[in-house]
């Protein structure tokens, strides 16, 4: 459903080039629901608005269905717009508040299709009730709804045209924790439904990930350092850095707690990244002379991939 070759997103500025995202390959088939995690500021963002071409791509290309999108502009967006949608993380700043609920939902149907009048009503009835959202809410403004409903909003807006693809970034994180897991559960029974639906879920939230994804990628300084299947790569992380962001997943039982990976440090600068491995001056085992020096390969472990000179040398 989407493939991401070699992709780069470099932004000039008065301090020199940002690497939001460096030379990142990714392929997400049809139906999967592929979890993209790292700290803020690791590119995820950047990967998801690039992909629907809400950024320019540097350098790589984007296919979405069979189709080069990345140099996409213009009218050319226009069949991009109703293969993929975004669903952005904080619903209340993603809907126009001078625009009800009917209006905002009713808008791409206007722009995509030739539906009009009493029935483009009765669509957009029909799509807020499958998001769980009553006929009433139509009249409603975006301030006179919970955050929940308002993320409920966003979705069904941007189920109207009948995607295939989604990027989900950070749908839930500013949402309750009971309002959190009826949404997971609303984006499991829409995969559930439609089998072709392909997500991107962009999301520092592991615990999420873990129930949701089928795959997770984890990105460090805007490269991806370990891909695999989700069961694979949270029973037996290889790369360092996945293993210090799973070790801070808090556990029920307070003794497991104990065995966490401190990270020491912040994520460096994009603008000057480390030499070699850029994760080398966080990394509690990185080999002086190596790990500072050469920037390490892929290493292919069956069905998961890491990139890290020791998971390099186990497997030799
Ligand atoms: Fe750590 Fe070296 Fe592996 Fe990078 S390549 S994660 S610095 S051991």
């Amino acid at each position: 459903m989407l493939t991401l070759n070699n992709l780069c997103v470099h932004f000039p500025t008065k301090n020199g080039l940002v690497r939001a995202v460096d030379d990142i390959s990714l392929t997400l088939h049809p139906g999967e629901i592929l979890g993209l995690v790292g700290e803020s500021g690791s590119g995820k963002s950047t990967v998801g608005k690039a992909t629907l071409r809400l950024l320019d791509v540097t350098s790589g290309n984007i296919v979405l269905d069979g189709e080069d999108v990345t140099h996409a502009t213009g009218s050319g967006l226009k069949p991009l717009r109703t293969k993929a949608q975004m669903i952005f993380q904080d619903p209340h700043s993603s809907l126009n508040p001078r625009m009800t609920v009917g209006r905002i939902v009713a808008e791409p149907l206007v722009i995509h299709t030739k539906i009009r009048g009493h029935r483009l009503t009765e669509t957009t009835a029909k799509i807020l009730d499958r998001v769980g959202l009553p006929s009433q809410f139509l009249h409603r403004y975006p301030h006179e709804l919970s955050g929940g409903q308002k993320q409920r909003v966003a979705i069904a807006r941007a189920l109207t045209v009948d995607p295939d693809m989604l990027i989900l970034d950070e749908p839930t994180s500013a949402l309750d924790v009971s309002v959190q897991a009826q949404i997971l559960e609303f984006l499991k029974e829409l995969h559930a439904e439609r089998p072709r639906m392909t997500s991107l879920f962009i999301s520092h939230n592991l615990a999420v990930v873990r129930y949701l994804c089928h795959r997770i990628a984890v990105m460090y300084l805007g490269k991806i350092v370990e891909e695999g299947p989700v069961a694979a790569v949270f029973s037996n992380p290889c790369h360092p850095y996945t293993k210090a962001l799973l070790s801070a997943v808090p556990l029920p039982q307070a003794e497991q707690n104990d065995s966490r990976i401190r990270l020491e440090g912040d994520l460096p600068s994009p603008v000057n990244p480390p030499t070699g491995c850029a994760f080398h001056p966080r990394c509690q085992v990185a080999v002086a002379g190596k790990c500072d020096v050469e920037p390490p390969n892929w290493v292919d472990l069956g069905n998961a991939r890491a990139r890290c000179h020791l998971i390099e040398e186990q497997a030799e």
